[in-house]
This record gives C-alpha cells, structure tokens and sequence, in this order.
C-alpha cells in the first residue's frame, strides 16, 4: 500500500485485536500474517493496557504490508462498571500515555497478586507464580491468563468454565479491581493523538437505560466512537446500538476482539455490516498508521 492512501468505507477494517503481548496467542507478526490471510486491509493491534505489540513492530515497519493502526484497549471504570476504551491511533512515543499504561500494568499486577494468593489459600494450588510466569507472555496479566493456569490445573475444562466457575462475580476468585475514571482515560488517549471508541457496549452489564446513560457520559466525557459490529452483536442490539450511535454523534468502529486462531467465530468476515450511511471512525486515520509515521 502506498503511503499517505486516504482509506475507503469499503476496505476489509478489524479495529480490535489482541496479541501475545496481552491476552492473545499470536505474535503481532503472527497476526499480521493471519490479517494479510484474512484479506484484512487495516488492522488495529489493541492490547489490554499496553503498546509493547504495537512497539515492537514500529521496529520494523519498513516489513508492513498492510496499513496497522496503533492502539490499545484500556480498563476503565464507569459507575462501577469495568468498560473498555479502545484508543485508536494513538501515538506510541507519547510520554503521558506510556506513563498512564505502566500504572495500569502495575494495577494488574497487583491485582494477580491477590489472585495468586487465594488460588494457594482456596484451591491448593502449589507454585502458582511460577505457573502463572508460564502461560503469560508480555508484563500485562490478565485474568485470562488465570483461566489458563486453572483449565492446566484439571480445574476447569475451559476458560469460560474457568471464569464462571472462578472468577466472575460473587465466586471465590474475585477481586475488585481499582481502574480509572472512564473520562481520565479517554483525556490521556486524547492527549497521545488518539480517539476514544466504547468498545464492544452490548457485552456489559447493564440494562437498556444504564447503557443508553453510558453513551450519553461516554460522548459528554469526548469519546469519540463505539463499536457498533463485532462478533456476538445480534441485530436487534446492532438496531440499537446505531440508534444510540445517530443520537449521540458517534462514529462507527468495528472490530473482531481477535484473540486465538481457534476462536473460529473471532472473525471479522462473519459479523454484521455497519449500515453505509453512518460515518466510521478509519475514515481518516491513514495519517498516523505505522506505513506512513
Ligand atoms: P482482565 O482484563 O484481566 O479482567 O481480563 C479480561 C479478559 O478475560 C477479557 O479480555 C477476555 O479475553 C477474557 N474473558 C472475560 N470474561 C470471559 C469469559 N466469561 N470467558 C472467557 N474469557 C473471558
Ligand atoms: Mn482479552
Ligand atoms: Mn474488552
Ligand atoms: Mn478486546
């Protein structure tokens, strides 16, 4: 692709994608390789909480051939809800932003801490650190990387059963986790050059009236954009979602949540098309993908 392209409505898009530096399997340049196969024309590496995928192909961007936007998926908390904020096309040598996720790291840290302890305490589990350093790739832990370590144990048979069984809400591996404001996140992604799209807003767990306030605080605090197809929207939420998209001026963005090659369904070919007329967040990103930086 040449540099400077202006990107057209019609391009193959997946704005939302996990590498190993996060909870992903893939390298980013494994899944660079796995876009290019999927006729992926740009494609956002979005990491939980860090930038070290979207760093570490910086180093040899002159390799690229397809347009890769910097990015990265940050936890936040919103009326003590745990939202994610997508940051797109964001400046990787930002200072305050590099700053912002190293605290967050820290977070998560902390955070598997008290989860290592009460796997030794609760689930007689022996040299958890040492497991847990084995399924975990990059310096981010998530809770993802928990589920693992539980499904090696024989304890779970999968990661969701991991999770139902462990680590949602009211069971024994839960912990409070201390994200920031949603609006302090969206400032800091603004501040790196970026823009703020609500990711995947039908996944949390709120009822139609709080998600409709979400929105409404998500566009009064600057966000700019919401996830408005991604694997798992039905249509009926879709209908909704543009309703609040159009009310609210938001744009569209749209995004596969890549994890696993495995995750058959984490395609970005298979989820519902966003209606034509509405106005989508890569419009005019071509000026900082890392071709054209
Ligand atoms: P964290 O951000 O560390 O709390 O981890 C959240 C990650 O765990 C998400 O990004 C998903 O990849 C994964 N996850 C969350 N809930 C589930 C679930 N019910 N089943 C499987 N994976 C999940
Ligand atoms: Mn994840
Ligand atoms: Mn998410
Ligand atoms: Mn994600």
């Amino acid at each position: 692709m040449t540099q400077n392209t202006p990107i057209e409505k019609s391009q193959i898009v997946d704005l939302h994608c996990h590498s190993h530096y996060s909870d992903g399997s893939l390298s980013p340049e494994e899944l660079l390789d796995w876009a290019k196969n999927l006729k992926i024309e740009i494609l956002a590496i979005s990491d939980h909480d860090t930038i070290e995928g979207v760093q570490s192909l910086r180093k040899m961007r002159e390799e690229l051939s397809l347009n890769v936007i910097p990015a990265v998926e940050i936890s936040t908390k919103w009326q003590q809800l745990e939202i994610h904020i997508v940051g797109l096309n964001i400046d990787p040598n930002n200072e305050e932003l590099i700053q912002f996720l190293e605290t967050q790291s820290q977070l998560r840290s902390e955070r598997a801490n008290q989860l290592i302890e009460k796997i030794e305490h609760h689930l007689n589990v022996s040299e958890t650190r040492l497991k847990l350093n084995q399924v975990v790739k990059g310096k981010i832990i998530c809770r993802s990387h928990i589920a693992q370590l539980l499904v090696n144990e024989g304890l779970a048979v999968d990661s969701r059963r991991a999770f139902e069984k462990f680590l949602r809400k009211g069971k024994i591996l839960e912990v409070k986790s201390f994200w920031p404001e949603m609006e302090q996140v969206i400032n800091v992604i603004h501040k790196a050059g970026g823009v703020a799209v609500l990711a995947h807003p039908s996944r949390y767990k709120t009822g139609n009236s709080r998600l409709t306030k979400l929105i409404v605080s998500f566009k009064q605090a600057g966000g700019e954009g919401m996830e408005l197809s991604y694997p798992g929207l039905q249509p009926h939420q879709q209908r909704r979602l543009i309703r609040l998209a159009r009310e609210n001026e938001l744009l569209a963005s749209q995004g596969s949540d890549f994890h696993h090659p495995y995750q058959k369904w984490a395609n970005i070919h298979q989820v519902i098309p966003i209606p034509a007329d509405i106005p989508r967040v890569w419009t005019d990103f071509s000026h900082r993908s890392l071709l054209s930086n």
